[in-house]
């Protein structure tokens, strides 16, 4: 494997403000994520989890400490800056999917390529969307609205949605939370078979513990602070 580093953190805190009091959530956290690698974040709830995940995702600020993506300060990055790492290097999975409830299958999946606005031909966003969706188990369901799926289709969809701009990273926060644990446990398949098959990395958050024993690397949070 030829990893290289995408996102470096150095002591990274973040607390939250709360009227007049602050609520510390991560203190001094050093961490680097590399290419290819296939992470869960554990730990009990309020350990964290989410706020970390903010940070990488791009969605939050941290507090204090630094946050690098691809060796560029965060901070210093314009928000144009910004806008092309989320739409270009970055996926992420909700917890609850997400999905836009009046599209298809299709429709959702082809809206993300519309949206980062780099293929204009719209008969070549579908053929790119529908092979995907096959790809991921879902010929028969293409079609279909997010309420007439599963919740471990609307996850795929969800996961091709994710996908199909090609990012570098995923990031998930508890994206099988929702699910039953079998279904939970084969989307965790699915995500490493797409680590492995497409090179994308994933991150994601869980308490599973079927889940971790899936995962070659974990990282372990509790009160905010790395301990394994
Ligand atoms: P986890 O995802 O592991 O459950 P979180 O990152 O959500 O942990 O929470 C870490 C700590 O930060 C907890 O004490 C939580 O109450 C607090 N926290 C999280 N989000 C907020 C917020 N928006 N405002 C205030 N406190 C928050
Ligand atoms: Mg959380």
């Amino acid at each position: 494997m030829n990893q290289k580093k995408i996102i470096e953190l150095e002591n990274v805190s973040k607390s939250y403000s709360v009227g007049e009091s602050l609520v510390p959530a991560l203190s001094n956290i050093n961490w680097s994520i590399y290419s290819e690698e296939f992470i869960a974040i554990v730990g009990p709830s309020g350990s964290g989890k989410s706020s970390l995940l903010n940070l990488i995702s791009l969605i939050d600020h941290q507090t204090t400490g630094k946050i690098l993506y691809e060796s560029k300060d965060v901070a210093s990055l314009s928000e144009d800056d910004l806008s092309i790492f989320r739409s270009e290097k970055i996926g992420i999975i909700f917890q609850n999917f997400n999905l836009i409830p009046v599209l298809s299958a299709i429709e959702n999946v082809s809206f993300a390529l519309q949206v980062q606005g780099k293929i204009k031909d719209q008969k070549e966003i579908e053929k790119r969307s529908a092979l995907l969706l096959r790809e991921l188990g879902l010929s028969n369901f293409l079609n279909h609205r997010p309420n007439q799926l599963s919740g471990g289709q609307k996850q795929r969809v969800a996961i091709a949605r994710a996908i199909i701009t090609n990012p570098e990273i995923i990031i998930a926060d508890e994206p099988t939370s929702a699910l039953d644990s079998k279904t939970a446990l084969e989307i965790i398949q699915l995500m490493k078979r797409l680590n492995e098959e497409k090179k994308i990395t994933f991150v994601f958050s869980t308490h599973d513990t079927n889940i971790i024993n899936e995962v070659d690397y974990k990282l372990e949070l509790k009160d905010g602070n790395i301990i394994g």
